[in-house]
């Protein structure tokens, strides 16, 4: 018999398209392994981004829980908060909006998703890091750096973009074609969409540009295993996978959909048995 019932809390993911999303296996296995699938459940609803101000009215209409939102929602849904945490001001996009009692505030997840997988493997502060690319996840990408420390260079294709985003946030830049000089630095991280399905045979680093003293993160989690990961490996470098990124900014929305800490193992068991290899 179905736990759901009257009282049971709506969470949600939106965007447009959203039936690829993972998040309803991952919050909802998550729901199941501390035993409250009761009083939380995850689903996925289609809303198109100029839907948002009714969005808006039927979260408060209904009394939705919690909502994950993808680009470009996570930047149309700034508009109509009630109150938006200040770093994800900062980082300029919402990926997560709650519901206190009516009152709707925003927050930005992402960035943890980054910085927590690196820290279970090193420290961040004082590490030379790259970044490729300089849109959405980039941003988050270098603000949780920052925090912790860490020296950034942006490498970006379209160099105004890059110059900017370096700009605002205090740090280097150069061009994307000089990014063969990331072999000297500590941790490379891809921020571009190069590499995701379908141009699987893309990749935004040269494998020479890799080598074995360096962390590789790319936040491209389909494929599972991205051409840039594969070559990394072969480089002997170490890796970290885009579905941790996704595995811990859900994880970070689960804690502040329930006020539970989540349990990753049971969310990154899922996750895995659902990505495309
Ligand atoms: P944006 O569109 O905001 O930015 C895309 C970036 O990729 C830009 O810097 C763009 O450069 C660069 N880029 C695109 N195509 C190329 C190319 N052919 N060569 C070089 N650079 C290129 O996207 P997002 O930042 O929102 O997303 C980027 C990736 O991150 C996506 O694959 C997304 O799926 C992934 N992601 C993963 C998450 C996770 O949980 N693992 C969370 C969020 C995002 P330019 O400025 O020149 O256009």
């Amino acid at each position: 018999m179905s736990p759901i019932t009257a009282k049971t809390n709506i969470c949600m993911v939106i965007g447009d398209p959203i039936e690829h999303s993972l998040s309803p296996q991952m919050h909802n296995a998550g729901y199941a392994s501390l035993g409250i699938d009761n009083e939380y459940v995850y689903v996925a609803c289609p809303v198109a981004v100029d839907e948002m101000e009714n969005f808006i009215k039927g979260v408060r209409a209904m009394n939705i829980r919690g909502v994950s939102l993808t680009i470009p929602h996570k930047l149309k849904v700034l508009e109509y908060l009630d109150e938006i945490d200040p770093v994800a001001k900062k980082i300029g996009a919402v990926n997560t909006l709650v519901n206190e009692h009516g009152k709707l505030k925003g927050y930005n997840t992402d960035w943890l998703g980054v910085l927590l997988p690196i820290e279970q493997i090193t420290p961040i502060k004082d590490k030379t890091i790259a970044v490729l690319g300089a849109g959405g996840a980039a941003r988050a990408v270098i603000y949780g750096i920052i925090q912790r420390g860490g020296k950034v260079t942006i490498f970006n294709r379209t160099a105004a973009h890059g110059e900017n985003l370096a700009q605002e946030f205090g740090c280097k830049w150069l061009p994307f074609e000089e990014r063969e000089t990331i072999k000297d630095m500590d941790i490379i991280i891809n921020a571009t969409s190069v590499g995701l399905y379908p141009n699987v045979q893309e990749t935004p680093l040269p494998r020479k540009s890799m080598a074995k003293h360096q962390l590789v993160f790319d936040v491209v989690y389909n494929p599972y295993e991205t051409r840039l990961i594969r070559e990394a490996k072969e480089q002997q470098a170490q890796v970290l996978h885009g579905v941790e990124m996704l595995l811990y900014q859900g994880a970070a929305q689960f804690e502040l959909f329930t006020g539970q800490a989540a349990p990753t193992a049971a969310m990154k068991k899922i996750l895995l048995e659902n990505l495309v290899t």
